[in-house]
């Protein structure tokens, strides 16, 4: 549920809560079965085949059974490979199930002379509240056009989706928000994904945006695999960078999650998988902001590095162009803030497997690229597999590595940098799950060295 009262009164995590949930849910089944199975026995005990015969006469016996097999079925329908391999499928027989639960627990009750019923009210309400509250961030959120724009790479196959929205509230790093596409037949449908960038386009009316939201979405095989197809449908034609960008109608349902302030920090470690640079550019952008409005006393970011592992250098590059190069355009990344970042492109993307030779040539023109927009030395230019690195002084400095790097290593040399530095360090983690098992082990161990002045903020693509 995405407006849970109980999350707001618990301040936990989704995941967390959704911990919570399936426990209480796996218990309550346990529960209910028992209650049932010992009545059953009960009943046989008493008065043998025929009071077992006779319960079945009475409507609250049968709800009874009827709640406690959909509830079953809720457990049942919810593994993680229904979860995975048939995310609508499972969300629709997760709705069903819980209504006919619901209702038939209002009848098997009911005997009670409605005592217990009024139990049921706060069920229906959390529920029903969450969906008002759905409808009420849509028409918030949303302009009456509801045209976005959507731009696939298919060299690296990202989908950026440009959403402009009323400036209701300023987006922040680490939210996310629901996307509806309203081309297809499937309109109801609606999936997370991670605010990568914003920028103001100046309305302040409400009927104009005043916001653009940016988005990097990865396709798999439904909803996004959609989104990808309608890029293919409605054009005909992909530029040399192999992009290709059409509009969609598009509603956008948020923002949710939390975000945790980072402005206390001098140092702020981003170790990040794949699309998980969302993550880090979100915040790239709301440090930028924060020091750019230069408000805030506490402010104390000096150094930012982001550690990006790649599959391929083609999404690197598409980032770099359209996403990193306009950041480091803002005066804030040119001077106050010192801002390292450290790509590791772990394979090629493609297909068939490519030559040495083919390599070398992809990664020379890709750091060559960097090179001309004079954020590498020449140094860079022949790409060994040493990292390749500059350091021009008032421009980021940027380091291109091949192969996967040492997570947990990584964490404890920067932390320990931060330590003989006398730096308060904030550490961001949003990757695959080794990585994320990685990064934390890297923060423990630096604790146990003594390190104490370090945060660990792991960020999550899964429920
Ligand atoms: C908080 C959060 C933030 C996310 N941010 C991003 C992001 O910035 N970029 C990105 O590429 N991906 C992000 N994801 C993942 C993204 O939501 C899924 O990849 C997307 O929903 C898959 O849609 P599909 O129909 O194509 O999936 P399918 O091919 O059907 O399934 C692929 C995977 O996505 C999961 N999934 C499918 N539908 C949903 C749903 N409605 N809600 C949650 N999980 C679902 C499935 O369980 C499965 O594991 C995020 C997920 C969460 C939970």
């Amino acid at each position: 549920m995405r407006n849970n009262v109980l999350i707001w009164l618990t301040g936990w995590s989704f995941s967390t809560f959704n911990s919570f949930h399936r426990w209480v849910a796996r218990i309550a089944t346990v529960e209910a079965a028992l209650h049932g199975i010992s009545y059953t026995v009960e009943g046989f005990l008493d008065g043998g085949k025929a009071e077992y015969i006779e319960n079945w006469s009475e409507q609250y016996w049968r709800m009874g059974v009827i709640a406690v097999i959909s509830m079953s079925f809720l457990c049942i329908f919810s593994i993680y490979p229904m979860r995975r391999y048939k995310y609508e499928l499972f969300l629709l027989l997760h709705l069903a199930f819980a209504v006919l639960c619901i209702g038939t627990l209002w009848y098997h009750v009911a005997i009670f002379d409605g005592q217990y019923n009024p139990y049921i009210w706060p069920c229906v309400a959390v529920w029903v509240l969450d969906r008002v509250l759905r409808l009420c961030r849509l028409g918030l959120l949303n302009l009456s056009k509801l045209q976005a724009t959507i731009r696939y790479n298919k060299d690296a196959d990202i989908i950026h989706l440009t959403v402009p929205v009323r400036g209701i509230s300023r987006p922040r790093a680490g939210s996310y928000y629901f996307l509806y596409s309203l081309n297809g037949l499937k309109f109801w449908e609606s999936h997370p994904f991670t605010l990568m960038s914003w920028s103001e386009v100046g309305a302040q009316n409400t009927k104009q945006a005043a916001l653009e939201l940016s988005f990097l979405v990865r396709p798999q095989d439904g909803f996004t695999a959609r989104l990808r197809d309608h890029v293919s449908q409605k054009s005909c034609s992909y530029n040399e960078s192999g992009t290709s960008q059409v509009s969609i109608r598009m509603a956008v349902e948020g923002p949710y999650g939390h975000t945790f302030g980072l402005s206390h920090y001098q140092n702020v470690l981003m170790v990040v998988g794949g699309t998980g640079v969302t993550v880090a550019l979100s915040h790239l952008c709301m440090i930028r902001d924060i020091a750019a409005a230069n408000k805030n006393p506490a402010f104390s970011i000096r150094r930012v590095q982001l550690d990006w592992v790649v599959r391929d250098s083609y999404m690197f590059e598409d980032i770099y162009e359209n996403e990193l190069l306009p950041l480091w355009s803002s005066r804030v990344f040119s001077g106050d803030i010192g801002l390292e970042i450290h790509i590791y492109v772990v394979e090629d993307g493609s297909t068939t497997p490519l030559s040495a030779t083919d390599r070398d040539t992809k990664m020379n023109r890709f750091s060559s690229k960097i090179i001309s927009d004079g954020c590498m030395d020449d140094t860079g230019k022949t790409m060994s597999s040493s990292d390749t690195q500059c350091d021009t002084g008032s421009t980021p400095k940027i380091t291109l590595s091949r192969g996967r790097p040492a997570v947990q290593r990584l964490v404890q040399e920067r932390a320990e940098e931060s330590h003989v530095n006398e730096q308060k360090m904030a550490v961001i983690c949003c990757g695959p799950g080794s990585m994320m098992d990685d990064a934390r082990a890297g923060v423990v161990c630096s604790m146990v060295n003594g390190f104490d002045e370090i945060d660990f903020f792991p960020e999550s693509f899964r429920w």
